[in-house]
């Protein structure tokens, strides 16, 4: 029974689900969906423009946004689910790969701003292509010192 020290209890009064996003009405069903999973912490239901059939999306129930804003155990359980969707993939459509996409930010290709993963099963011939273009480093030393940059900002 939920009680002062149920984790989901605490994080719900400091995470307000967030009207305006459409993941929460999803949540609240004031918006349909087709569900795949759901648990106290998690929902997963298919996306509604998929890149390859059975592309799936698993997300906190709670508004959360973005990925660095996400409580452990909250990010815990959705990876965990994340997983277990692939692997229903894997065996439900006898997929040849799975990709797992999450973006923070316009400028990284995020349109709903609510915490999500993508889970796309994927087939050698299902026509899909990401547009990655791999550049080299400007000079020899740029990938040491963006290392650096990033070892330095660890918390
Ligand atoms: P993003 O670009 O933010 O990483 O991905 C958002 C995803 O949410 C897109 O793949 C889009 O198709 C999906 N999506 C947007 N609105 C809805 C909706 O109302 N229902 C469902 N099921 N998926 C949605």
């Amino acid at each position: 029974m939920p009680g002062r020290n149920c984790a989901f209890c605490i994080l719900h009064s400091a995470f307000l689900l967030n009207s305006t996003s459409i993941f929460c009405k999803i949540v609240a069903g004031q918006l349909p969906s087709c569900k795949v999973y759901e648990d106290t912490i998690t929902l997963a239901f298919m996306d509604i423009g998929p890149i390859v059939p059975g592309h799936t999306l698993v997300i906190p129930k709670i508004h959360v946004d973005p990925l660095t804003a996400a409580p452990p155990e909250v990010l815990q359980k959705l990876i965990l689910v994340v997983q277990s969707i692939a692997r229903a993939q894997f065996k439900a459509f006898q997929a040849d790969g799975v990709n797992v996409i999450q973006s923070n930010g316009r400028a990284a290709g995020q349109v709903v701003p609510h915490l999500h993963f993508h889970v796309i099963p994927r087939f050698a011939a299902d026509g899909h292509h990401w547009n990655w273009q791999p550049r080299p480093y400007a000079k020899n030393d740029e990938m040491e010192a963006l290392a650096e940059k990033i070892k330095g900002a660890l918390e």
